[in-house]
């Protein structure tokens, strides 16, 4: 499924099946997730995207080729490719353990072709081979909604009462690592939507309501999952002193003036930028053994256009995810 420029829906295209270079990987695509930041490259929110590009983030899928000087993954492994497609290695964030923020840095499915489509490469140095208990449909939403929201849950720090704004597949996650943690949750959705609170107590949350309601006791950390920036001063004016907002999301709405008060008292307000492999390799020894409650609304590949939709209208109770072939 193709993007040829934003704003346009993605076109059934048959491509030339393509030939992993030196380093590469090319992958039978099994399943791909569907993550928000697709619609932000199909709209044209995130500039200067490959086109014409193939969106997606989150693929599993068979090993069925490899480049010369692949090592570590070979044909017939099971792997996961995410978001973070290719970095540097010599600027100064690689050279300091942050190659999320290389200024160098490649993405899968927004400045390389990515997983919605039968075949994907990769550079094999950027993927993880998957947890077992995970079947291709289940694993994929971990490679981003579960990674990155991993990422933003460390930076929330050690706060027991943790907020989470906008409870999709990210957060659905999240949710369930937080709970393992021992830390207390607390649900916020868009307002009136009782089926996602619902959803949000079902997965461990002590209280859930709109994300215009104060929580019942001040929290310790918030986690912005949906990209509204009305949320961050809402967000503050429910946490307590010396916590964190952790803004999640690669686009969000402009953020509101609000008053130095809500600030004050050493809260703090930061983002959470891509991924780094170890951010990978801690997550998934952190969900290995005993799996998470994967969520998830399966579709048809050819269906990639109202699974964007589905996703833009806060519809899926979990993570849309595309399967080839299938339909
Ligand atoms: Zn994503
Ligand atoms: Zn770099």
């Amino acid at each position: 499924m193709l993007l040829q420029s934003p704003g346009q829906p993605l076109r059934p295209i048959e491509l030339e099946r393509p030939a992993p270079q030196a380093g590469e990987i090319l992958i039978a695509v099994g399943a791909c997730g569907v993550c928000r930041t697709d619609l932000h490259v199909a709209d044209g929110e995130l500039p200067d995207s490959k086109l014409p590009l193939v969106l997606g983030h989150e693929i599993v899928g068979t090993v069925v080729a490899a480049g010369l000087n692949v090592r570590r993954i070979t044909i017939g492994d099971r792997v996961g490719v995410p978001w973070l497609g290719w970095t540097c290695g010599s600027c100064r964030f690689c050279l300091s353990g942050r190659e999320n923020l290389c200024v160098r840095a490649r993405f899968t499915g927004y400045t390389l072709d990515g997983g919605y489509a039968e075949y994907a490469v990769a550079d094999a140095r950027y993927c993880f081979l998957l947890p077992p208990e995970y079947d291709d449909v289940h694993a994929a939403p971990l490679l981003c909604a579960g990674l990155i929201g991993y990422r933003a849950l460390v930076a929330a720090g050690q706060a027991e009462r943790l907020g989470i704004y906008g409870f999709g597949a990210a957060a659905h996650i999240v949710a369930q690592v937080a709970r393992r943690q021992g830390r207390r949750l607390f649900a916020f959705t868009r307002p009136g939507d009782v089926e996602g609170q619902r959803f949000a107590q079902d997965l461990g949350a002590e209280w859930a309501g709109g994300s215009d309601q104060a929580p019942p006791e001040p929290l310790d950390a918030a986690i912005l999952f949906a990209p509204v920036g009305a949320l961050v001063p809402a967000a503050l004016a429910a946490t307590e002193k010396g916590g964190t907002v952790v803004c999640a999301g690669i686009h969000m709405s402009p953020i509101p003036s609000f008053s130095y008060e809500l600030l004050w008292g050493e809260r703090v307000v930061r983002s959470v930028a891509n991924l780094t492999r170890a951010d990978g390799e801690a997550f998934f020894r952190a969900v290995t053994g005993s799996p998470l409650e994967i969520s998830v609304e399966p579709m048809p590949l050819l269906d990639a256009n109202a699974a964007l939709d589905r996703v833009r209208s806060g519809r899926v109770r979990g993570a849309a995810v595309l399967v080839p072939g299938s339909g």
